[in-house]
Order: structure tokens, then sequence, then C-alpha cells
């Protein structure tokens, strides 16, 4: 492993000075660990405004530097949704002095109803550069193609929950030999693939980017594998569930696995993890998805999809693709990449006591970093989680590596796996 001294000053990196040892100043001690650019969340469910039983902005924040993360993007699927610019504003006035920066992703459409544009322009104005109905697609074609035109005008990227709601309908679990033993009944992977094959043609028609969510078939990564092939400006992000979990975890009922794609099969799961080391997935993001226990334990088909993620992301990341890409390129897919999507990079300066996210660490960038050590191990707590909610799939597994610092501007905010905010 590379050594290099960092030296921090004022939230800025100002130089390497000798070349002996990692040293970063984390409150001036000297740590040994893997230093990358601190992780850059483009799928992250904060609650708040609406459901603070689940998450606060404090909270979830807090989740995320303890997991490495430097910027989350918040989710517009709140009560009321994201889809004005006073809601904006109240979000990113919350997210202010959290321990990671907070960037929220606005509604493509009024109430996320999928019947009337938002004000997209006003939303762009305020810097949002991500809009999504998250939690569902807009099901209307002709309404999604509009929307993709004045996104391209705005220089903003719209991100689509794929998912046709009349082949969804009523499923609660991926269709398939599991479902069909279990009596749940399923979600087929078509009801998800339709959707990317549309907006691959819209993006097509339009000539508009376009962010696909938490991809999980495999049906899905082909497609826009081929899409890239074409030169179309689509990208992607898979979840860390899906390219760890199967639908045969389902078994025992337990709703802590119930999410939203469904967790897929071995062979669904296998094509995301190539999707992610052969570039056509450019991002792993959480889908962090609190839910208060009382919401979440109830009977399987009636509990709400998703699952925590922020706290186990890079462990199970490392775990599952450093063997294949090397820890440079995970940390492109953790980093630099959803930090070029969300437009946090240096490149699109937002002001508003935000900074550059996502790296390059060279002197002048500012000093967002994770300092991540591969030869410890995340054991996970529920309890210990910093989430208000618990609603982990992982309880009591063990992962390869684990988080040590975070350090958000210059500040360390996370010490020895510790929260400091
Ligand atoms: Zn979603």
């Amino acid at each position: 492993m590379p050594e290099a001294t960092l030296v921090i000053r004022g939230g800025t990196v100002v130089g390497p000075e000798g070349r002996q040892r990692l040293d970063v100043a984390v409150r001036g001690a000297t740590v040994v660990g893997l230093v990358g650019p601190g992780l850059v969340d483009l799928h992250t469910h904060l609650r708040q405004p609406g459901r603070e039983e689940a998450e606060t902005i404090e909270t979830g924040a807090r989740a995320a530097a303890l997991g490495g993360y430097t910027a989350v993007v918040a989710m517009p699927n709140t009560e009321p949704a994201i889809d004005s610019a006073g809601v904006a504003s109240e979000v990113l006035a919350l997210g202010a002095g959290c321990a990671a920066e907070v960037a929220v992703a606005g509604a493509i459409t009024v109430g996320r109803a999928g019947l009337a544009l938002a004000p997209l322009g006003e939303l762009a104005a305020l810097g949002v550069t991500l809009f999504t109905d998250d939690g569902a697609g807009v099901q209307d074609g002709a309404l999604m193609r509009r929307a993709l035109d004045y996104a391209k005008g705005l220089g903003v990227t719209l991100a689509q929950h794929c998912e046709d709601a009349c082949l969804a309908a009523g499923g609660a679990m991926h269709e398939g030999c599991w479902s069909s033993l279990l009596g749940i009944p399923g979600v087929p992977a078509a009801a998800e693939e339709v959707m990317v094959a549309r907006d691959i043609t819209l993006a097509r028609l339009t000539g508009a980017p376009v962010h696909f969510l938490h991809l999980s078939t495999a049906g899905s990564v082909d497609l826009v594998r081929r899409a890239k092939a074409e030169g179309l400006p689509v990208t992607a992000e898979a979840a860390p569930h899906h390219m760890l979990l199967t639908d045969a975890a389902v078994a025992g009922y337990d709703p802590v696995f119930k999410v939203n794609p469904p967790l897929r099969t071995d062979e669904d799961v296998r094509a995301v993890v190539a999707g992610l080391c052969d570039g056509t997935i450019d991002a792993v993001a959480t889908d962090h998805a609190p839910h208060a226990p009382e919401a979440k334990d109830v009977p399987f088909d009636q509990a709400p999809p998703g699952m925590l993620g922020l706290q186990t992301a890079l462990p199970i990341a490392w775990s599952v693709l450093a063997p294949h890409l090397g820890p440079e390129r995970l940390f492109a897919l953790m980093s630099s990449q959803p930090a070029a999507i969300a437009k946090l990079t240096a490149t699109h300066p937002r002001g508003g006591g935000h900074s550059a996210q996502g790296g390059p660490l060279e002197v002048g960038a500012a000093a967002n970093l994770c300092v991540f050590d591969p030869g410890a191990a995340t054991v996970v707590d529920p309890r210990r989680l910093a989430s208000r909610s618990r609603n982990t799939p992982y309880a009591g597994r063990s992962f390869e590596g684990a988080v040590r610092h975070t350090v958000l501007r210059g500040e360390a905010v996370v010490i020895d796996a510790e929260a400091q905010r």
C-alpha cells in the first residue's frame, strides 16, 4: 500500500510534505489505513420532513459519516415531498452543520403523483441537479418525455425508479421459484426492465441524460450496457443488497428483507456485480431506507419496503467488489462517480457551506476523506447503529474492513468509528 503524508489546513489539502507515512491530521493523530475521498451516496432516504420517527436529517447524516460518507443526496419522497423551493430549502437548512453534507433531489412531478410536472426550474435555481419520483417510477411516458426536455434545457438529470406500476401491482417480492414456494405475490423482473427500456428510448429521443436508480435485474444491466455502447447519456447505480442478497433470504417471511426493487436471483446478483466491474453501473448507492419498528414489524405483505444501508455499504462493497476491482476503482464507484452524477464535484461549485466532493485528493482540494481499515472487520449490531431505525438485514453479520475516520471539510467528524457530531 502506498504511503503518503496529507496535510490539511482550513478544510483544504495543502500538501504532501515528505513521503514517509500516511499521516492524516485527525486531531494530530497518525492513522494507518486506506485514505480515499469521502464517499458520496446518490440515494439516501432521510425521512424528514414527515417521518421523523424513522430518521431525521441529523441522525441520517451521522449514520452516513460513520459509513465513510461526506455527502448524501436526500430523496424527495418525504411528507410533504421535495417538490417546491420551500421544502427543498427546509431540508438544505436542516442539513447545514450535520456530520455529512446534505444535497437534495427534487421530485419530477407534483407530490410525486405522476400527473403534473414539479417546478423543475425553481428547484434547479436552488442548486438541485437531480430529480426523481423515487418510490415510484414516472408511469406516463409523454410526461417523462416532457420532463426530459425541460431537464435538458436546465442542465439537470432525471433519475428513474424503474417500476411499471401495472406489472408490479400487488407484488411483495421477486416473482420466481421462491415467491411460488412461499405463496407471496411476485414482482416480475419485467416490471423493472420495461421502464429501463422505455427510458433508454426516451434518452435517445430527447438527448437528455437519464440516471437509473437501484438496478436489480440481469436484463436491466444488459439494457444499460447496450445503451452505453450506443453512446446514449445514461448512468446507473446499484445497491449493496442487490450485490449480496437473493430472494432466498425471504424464506423466513422476515419483513427486514422486503425492499423495492426486491431481492432477486443468484443470476441477477452476478449480473449486478459484473455490471459494476465492467463500468455498466457507475455507482454504488445505498437506498438507505429507515422504517420505525412499529411500521416494519408487521406481516411481510403489509410491511413497507426498505432497509438501512449507510453504515454497511463500504464493508459490503469492499468484500464483494475489491477482490475484482482494487481499492481505487471501488472508491470511484462510491465517491468520484456518484459525485459527478449529482454534480457535487469541484467543477460545479455549489456554495452555501457545501464543498467539492468526490476527490481527487490533491493539493487545493477540499479535505473530505474516508479512512478505511481493510484489516479490521465490521460486525453489524443493530442497537449500535446511528440511524433512528433498526431495519438492517445484516444483524450479527461480519464484513471485511471498517471505516475508522471520516473527515468533513478538514474536520474529523468520525474518529475511531465514533461520531464527533
Ligand atoms: Zn427506489
